[in-house]
């Protein structure tokens, strides 16, 4: 899953990178409101934590283009604003959630996971397809109670298929929702990547290729 950081402040920005990182998502970050317009733009993102006051413009403007440009984005709004009517107009701008600072890291965690499972249709942070289990809050993942290491990326990867369990995603799929913007869009990473989980899974044909579109997790019989 990919995230937006909208956020200038430096400090605070670094630590949740690093914590974001660590909890397996991809993570670009705007430090202004033009930037974070122009990678709205350009990229498309699974959530964005978005901060209220920003140079170059606000979160509420950002909040509402990203809605009135119909991306279906998940937006927690996060600012030291604690009014009652910055909530409520958030809230109406579109946003999902709202966090005052200063906020609890894993609070924030527990919020990103509870409002991406949301489109997954899961009901808790574990997700299972067939004998795969992954733990989103633990990043634990299993197979038939096999527990496997793997790296963020192979993670990644597996969670994005296992969020659509015998449909075909793309690489460029792949590359924009669990790689960051600093990701080249011709280099082989992917396939390498695929080749690495599969490797881990030892389980013939569970990930599938479907030629010149992508690749399947394969739904349990
Ligand atoms: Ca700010």
């Amino acid at each position: 899953m990919r995230l937006l950081v909208v956020e200038d402040e430096e400090d605070l920005v670094d630590a949740l990178r690093v914590g974001l990182v660590r909890a397996g998502y991809a993570v670009d970050v705007a430090y202004d409101a033009p930037s974070a317009h122009e990678k709205l733009q350009v990229n498309s993102y699974d959530l964005v934590l978005l901060d209220l006051n920003l140079p170059g413009g606000d979160g509420f403007q950002l909040c509402r283009s990203v809605r009135a440009a119909g991306q279906g984005a998940r937006i927690i709004m996060v600012t030291a604003r604690d009014r009652l009517d910055d909530r409520v107009r958030g809230l109406d701008e579109g946003a999902d959630d709202y966090l005052v600072k200063p906020f609890a890291f894993p609070e924030l965690l527990a919020r990103v996971r509870a409002l991406l499972r949301r489109d997954s249709g899961a009901g808790t942070s574990v997700l299972e397809v067939g004998g795969l289990r992954i733990d989103t809050a633990r990043l634990e993942v299993s197979l038939h109670g096999r527990s496997l290491a793997l790296t963020p990326k192979e993670y990644g990867v597996l969670h994005y298929l296992m969020r659509r369990p015998g449909h075909v995603v793309s690489s460029e799929e792949l590359l924009e929702h669990v790689w960051d913007e600093h990701a080249d869009p011709f280099t082989s990473t992917v396939r390498v990547t695929v080749g690495n989980l599969r490797r881990k899974l030892q389980e013939e044909g569970l990930i599938e290729t479907v030629i010149s579109r992508g690749y399947r997790l394969r739904e349990p019989a």
